[in-house]
Parts: C-alpha cells; sequence; structure tokens
C-alpha cells in the first residue's frame, strides 16, 4: 500500500499514513509543551514476522482479515490519547501518549506478546502470529513527524535482523551504523558493475613431499578510492545485503575461465589441481547450490576439450558449520550429497569454531576438515590447542576424511602438524594469496623452490 491520501485505510479501517502523520506531529508539540512534566510519547512501527508466509499459505483475504483482527486487537489495548494505523502492507505505526518510562513501552510489548502468541481463528485458519518493532522516542529522537517515522524504521530494520519478537529503540549510533551500511552498499553495488571484484589464489600443500595439493580462492575488493579492500570488511555486507549471491555467480564463473587456463598450462599434463570455494550459508539458505554451481560449470564445459571436462571434479567447496545453522540440516545434506555425486568434492572450514554437532558430521559427504586457525596459531606454545588439534586430525581420519591445517606461519608448526599426521597445509609459511598469473608462475617454479623448504 502507497502511503495514499484518503484518510481511512480501506483493509483496516484505521486511520491512513497521512492522518497518522498529523497526528505525530500534534504529539510533538504536545510532548513538546508538556515536556516539564516528564512525560513523554513513543512512535512504535510494528511488522507482522512472515506476513507474506501468511498471505502465500492462507490466501489474501485472510492475510486481509488477518490485518483488521490484529489492528482492532491493538486498538483495544491503546489509551484513549494512543493512534494506531498501518502505514503499509503489514506494518502498524503507534503513538504510545503520556509515557514515564522507557519501561512503559516495554510493558505495552510484553502486553502485545501474550496476546498475540495465543492460537487466534481467522476464517477457520488457526493462526498464530509474532512481531518485530521500532520504536523512537519524541521528542527524545525527533521533533518533526517525518524524522520520527524514519528513525523508528531504522530501530525497526535493525529488530527483523533478529529473532521474532525482537524490539530495537532507535539511537544516533545506531543511524550511524545504518548510514555507513547504505554508503558501503551503495559503493559495493558499484563494484559490480565496474567489475571491481578479484579472486586472489592461495595454495595448499601436502605435508608428505609439499607437492601443491590446490589452492583456494579469496575474493578481494579493487576500490577506485580504497586500494585491495580484504574480505572481513565487504563479505558481512554483501551477506547482510544478499549480494553475496551475485558475488558467488561471478566468482564460479571466474573460477572456471581460470581453471581452464591453469589447465592449458603444461602442470596440468599429469596433476590435476583442485580450486577451492568459500559458499556462505546465507546462499545456502537462499538457493539451489547444487542447480547453480552445476549449470554454470556445465555452461564452461560446453565447446571444451576433454582435459576440460573435469570442472566439477576440480573445484572443492567450502563450507561453514554456521551454515547447518540457519538451514534446515537435511536440506543441507541432500544438496551436499548431489553435489558429491556430481563430482564437487566438500571441506568443512574454520572447523572447531563453531557449531560443532558431532552427529551430522557423520551422515555428511565431507572430504576435508580444515582446521582453523585459531587452533594452529598456538600449537606450538599452548597444550590445549595441540590436544584439539590432534583429537580433530583423529576424528577426520576415523570419518576418512582429510585434514588441511590453516594459518600455517612456520616450519616448526609444520613439524607437529605433519607428526600429528595432518594431511595438508595451508599458510604464509609456503605461499600467502596471490592473483592467478603469479600463481600460474608459482605452481611453475615449486618444484624447484620446495627443495629449501624441506632442508
Ligand atoms: P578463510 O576461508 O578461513 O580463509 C583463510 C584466511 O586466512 C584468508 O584470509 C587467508 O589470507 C588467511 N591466511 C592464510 N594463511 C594465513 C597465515 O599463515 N596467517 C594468517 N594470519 N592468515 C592466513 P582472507 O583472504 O582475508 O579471507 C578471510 C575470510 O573471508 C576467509 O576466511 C573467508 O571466510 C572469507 N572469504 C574470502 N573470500 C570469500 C568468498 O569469496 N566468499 C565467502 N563467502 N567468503 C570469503
Ligand atoms: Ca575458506
Ligand atoms: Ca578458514
Amino acid at each position: 500500500m502507497e502511503h495514499e491520501n484518503s484518510r481511512i485505510d480501506s483493509v483496516t479501517g484505521l486511520l491512513s499514513y497521512n492522518v497518522l502523520m498529523t497526528k505525530v506531529n500534534e504529539h510533538i508539540q504536545q510532548t513538546l509543551e508538556e515536556h516539564n512534566q516528564k512525560t513523554f510519547t513513543a512512535f512504535l512501527l510494528i511488522d507482522i514476522y512472515r506476513f507474506t508466509y501468511i498471505n502465500n499459505i492462507y490466501g489474501f483475504k485472510t492475510g486481509d482479515d488477518l490485518l483488521k483482527f490484529v489492528g482492532k486487537t491493538i486498538k483495544s489495548m491503546l489509551k484513549p490519547t494512543d493512534v494506531i494505523d498501518r502505514v503499509n502492507a503489514d506494518t502498524f505505526g503507534i503513538i504510545l501518549t503520556n509515557l514515564y518510562d522507557k519501561k512503559d513501552v516495554i510493558e505495552f510489548i510484553d502486553k502485545l506478546k501474550t496476546v498475540f502468541k495465543q492460537q487466534f481463528s481467522i476464517n477457520g485458519n488457526a493462526i498464530v502470529i509474532s512481531m518485530q518493532i521500532g520504536i523512537a522516542l519524541i521528542p527524545e529522537h525527533g521533533i518533526g513527524a517525518e524524522e520520527v517515522y524514519t528513525n523508528a524504521d531504522i530501530a525497526l530494520s535493525e529488530a527483523k535482523k533478529r529473532s521474532e519478537w525482537n524490539y530495537v529503540f532507535f539511537s544516533y549510533e545506531l543511524k550511524a551504523k545504518t548510514i555507513k551500511f547504505l554508503h558501503y552498499k551503495s559503493m559495493l553495488e558499484k563494484a559490480f558493475t565496474e567489475d571491481e571484484f578479484l579472486l586472489y589464489y592461495q595454495p595448499y600443500f601436502y605435508t608428505n613431499g609439499l607437492c601443491i595439493a590446490g589452492f583456494e580462492a579469496l575474493t578481494r575488493w579493487k576500490s577506485k578510492e580504497h586500494g585491495i579492500i580484504p574480505p572481513m570488511h565487504f563479505i558481512p555486507i554483501l551477506e547482510e545485503t544478499g549480494l553475496i549471491m551475485k558475488l558467488e555467480t561471478w566468482l564460479i564463473n571466474q573460477i572456471c575461465k581460470d581453471l581452464k587456463r591453469i589447465n592449458k598450462t603444461k602442470f596440468f599434463i599429469d596433476k590435476m589441481m583442485p580450486a577451492s570455494i568459500n559458499i556462505s550459508p546465507i546462499s545456502f539458505k537462499h538457493e539451489d547450490i547444487y542447480e547453480k554451481i552445476t549449470k554454470i560449470v556445465s555452461w564452461h564445459k560446453k565447446g571444451s576439450k576433454s582435459s576440460e571436462c573435469g570442472l566439477s571434479k576440480q573445484i572443492n567447496i567450502e563450507i561453514t558449520e554456521s551454515t547447518f545453522l540457519l538451514e534446515d540440516p537435511n536440506k543441507i545434506i541432500a544438496s551436499l550429497e548431489q553435489l558429491k555425486t556430481s563430482g564437487f568434492k566438500i571441506s568443512i572450514d574454520d572447523f572447531g569454531t563453531g557449531y560443532s554437532s558431532f552427529s551430522y558430521l557423520k551422515d555428511l559427504p565431507i572430504a576435508y576438515l580444515k582446521i582453523d586457525i585459531s587452533f594452529v596459531r598456538h600449537i606450538l606454545d599452548d597444550k590445549k590447542s595441540r590436544s584439539i588439534t590432534k583429537t580433530i586430525i583423529e576424528l577426520a581420519h576415523n570419518l576418512e576424511m582429510k585434514t588441511i591445517a590453516e594459518g600455517v606461519e612456520t616450519k616448526e608448526q609444520f613439524e607437529l602438524l605433519k607428526s600429528f599426521g595432518c594431511d595438508i597445509i595451508q599458510g604464509f609459511w609456503l605461499a600467502k594469496p596471490m592473483p592467478i598469473d603469479e600463481l600460474i608462475v608459482f605452481i611453475g617454479k615449486w618444484e624447484e623452490e620446495k627443495v629449501k623448504y624441506l632442508q
């Protein structure tokens, strides 16, 4: 629903947005006049959690009737001086007047929770709903209706990032964070159109003989303004905005092109080197990763020589344990099974730092466990890190998986890991992430170079 000019919302019979804004202004005026009396007003934006889902399951008629019911029920809970309207599809705006403490707002939200946690019937459908709420206080968070509304909306967006029945009070710190986030988001959107992403590759090596076992693709953002930006600064924003899926589409295409280049070099003749890619838990939640990867890879296989037809066998997919927290584990397992059947290998990244439920490990088609850098970093000086590392290696081998130790920076760390039976190492000791051209030179020289490290 757009903010139309009519005074009444046609679905709920409540006030329309414009009338509400006038009311907010009136209340601001009143609150400012009465401010010496220590009362204040709160403006709440209340969003029904997963309303689209309700609409899809029960149909629009029930959706509309639900909105009417919610509006009427909330209205019955308000004081005569309070106001409610519907500001858009499934969001209500509420003015709570004559408050003495922030706690009064929280008490009101608790009451909402008690009322709506109970099942109710709409057109014969048993429905339970939950809400997410953003709150701006008047006059603390604005002395104009638009400003109050925008600030409550900022708080609501923050509330929506978390769970059901979450509420967030606006703060100027949150506003600064939101502005920075939106700035980065628009810069990242531009980065796609200006082709500013790059892949760096970090080789990893068998502990036994130090031959190259493969290389991991790590994304970099080459910003015109700020130079090369490491992933920790932009991957979280890409994840939050959903742009990560766009990045991965680009990345899978890029890796196919780069693998074809590597496969044309002489090193490929007797050895096929896999490339690892990191796939975000967010993508597993929103996309069919199997379909996405296989489609892109098949497209790149078209018209290729036989030596390039093994692309799927050359791609190793790294996922983190949090993938299983965000999505139904059975769905993830099914998707990983399909990938494995098509020739892809799967690794669990940062193993031991997340939600390690050993029960799922036995059901997963996993080829590698990557031992997190935080254990490897202290392996020489901390007994506990040593014992966790040893246990992970033993566990992996018992489950017929291999281990890759991340962040190996010294020969001493390598030797200890090798003595524990670790299969593969990755780290600055042997190689840092590098652009594709450097990787090709690196691979070419490695057999000669490695002798230095074996002495
Ligand atoms: P990760 O997947 O655990 O990648 C390993 C990180 O450790 C890389 O950082 C690598 O440069 C760094 N590293 C490797 N060896 C050493 C070492 O010996 N010492 C130290 N101190 N660090 C080492 P990078 O490239 O900054 O990537 C950070 C994280 O960003 C990655 O951690 C991964 O979680 C994420 N990331 C990078 N590229 C992508 C991507 O394309 N997609 C997704 N979803 N995540 C990515
Ligand atoms: Ca990784
Ligand atoms: Ca890692």
